[in-house]
């Protein structure tokens, strides 16, 4: 890693500063929930074109999405922008500054290209409803990443880290069918919905000893009847699973299903399994991304940690790396742990602090796509994913 270049790209971003901290303010202050997110779309492509970005929104079947281009030829190195909010906590996650760091990044990136007169293209991609509501899974249907050679973003946490991978998810609903009568006058009339829910968590308690490290299953109780003198004619509940392995959480989703069946089986009722929101792929981190990463940040000063172990939550970036090499490392803004979709969180993601480390994120992001783009050996490391 150039640590001259660095400092240079992170100088560049300073020059322009209060455009990226300013969106990423107006963004905190006006938080919007996926796809509804039509004020930070439209903010971020005003300022991309003023940056002489050539726009394009709706993009890959998507409202609130776009996709922004400048330079020229290959390779292709694509900054991925999150910007939805969450219901109550407004920017809990932190997107408004994952947005500002992607544009500041590509800015800074194609600036430097342009004054060394090395081709390459730098992509800004907008990608909406991240919380639960899969934007990238649905543009990447729509070929969201045809023509990109790399991708990466950055995303907030308590501190700075390279990207751990995350777990695949599947969500689904169960609902049992049985049959209401009276508790106590009438109870052999009826087939109790609410036992097989209970059944099903007993079931799935069982199983959890024999799970894989890092695996995942959690559920809560939608509908557990209504009075306790009726017994309940439906009962619903709703389970996440999780792996940080693929073909593993096939193997589970057949398990979940197979313990569904023998809950209902027990209590002799009916039951109906719906998936809820847009299944995630694991995220497979490109080790050679993740390692400019790491030395660009580390150059700005920035304190990373090397966590022990693999992360365990889950995002639509993975799809994204299952596509494409790319990585979604993390960058620090608070001064101890604080959670994630938190209050806390949510008011560390406004704070003068977390503007400052996001300024130098966005220039170890330009940092490692400028290393992709300059040197041929680091970029055949990147696509061969060694
Ligand atoms: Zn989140
Ligand atoms: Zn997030």
């Amino acid at each position: 890693m150039d640590k001259v270049i660095v400092k240079e790209l992170y100088s560049l971003i300073k020059s322009r500063e209060k455009d990226f901290t300013g969106l990423t303010r107006q963004i905190w202050e006006k938080p919007e929930l996926g796809f509804e997110e039509k004020f930070a779309c439209a903010r971020q492509l005003e300022l991309l074109k003023e940056l002489g970005f050539s726009t394009e929104s709706p993009y890959a079947g998507v409202e609130t999405a776009y996709k922004a281009v400048k330079g020229s030829k290959k390779p292709v190195f694509c900054f991925a922008a999150e910007y939805d909010a969450l219901p109550e906590l407004g920017h809990g996650c932190g997107h408004n500054l994952i947005c500002a760091a992607a544009i500041a990044a590509g800015w800074a990136l194609c600036s430097k290209l342009e004054e060394k007169g090395i081709d390459g293209t730098v992509v800004v991609m907008g990608t909406p409803g991240e919380e639960s509501k899969g934007g990238k899974v649905i543009m990447l249907k729509n070929h969201a990443l045809d023509g990109i050679d790399a991708v990466m973003m950055v995303h907030p946490s308590w501190r700075t880290t390279p990207d751990t991978g995350s777990t695949a998810i599947r969500r689904f609903d169960v609902n049992f069918s049985g049959k209401s009568a009276h508790a106590a006058a009438a109870p052999e009339l009826g087939l109790n919905a609410l036992d097989a829910v209970v059944m099903l968590f007993t079931g799935i308690n069982a199983w959890r000893q024999q799970l894989p490290e890092a695996s995942r299953i959690h559920g809560v109780v939608s509908n557990g009847g209504n009075l306790p003198n009726i017994i309940p004619s439906s009962a619903s509940c709703r389970f996440f699973l999780r792996s940080p392995d693929d073909s593993v959480l096939d193997k589970m989703e057949a398990r979940f299903m197979d313990i569904v069946k023998g809950a209902a089986l027990m209590t002799g009722t009916g039951f109906e399994v719906n998936p809820v929101n847009v299944p995630y792929k694991s995220r497979r981190p490109n080790q050679g991304l993740n390692r400019i990463y790491m030395d660009a940040v580390s150059e700005l000063g920035m304190k990373p940690v090397f966590p022990l172990h693999p992360g365990r939550g889950s995002s639509d970036f993975g799809d994204f790396s299952h596509a494409c090499p790319g990585i979604h490392p993390y960058f620090g803004i608070a001064d101890r742990e604080i959670a994630g979709h938190s209050v806390a969180f949510a008011e560390a993601a406004g704070s003068n602090y977390a503007m400052e480390q996001m300024l130098k994120a966005a220039a170890a992001m330009a940092s490692t796509g400028y290393n992709f783009i300059k040197d041929k050996e680091f970029n055949l490391e990147v696509i061969s994913g060694k």
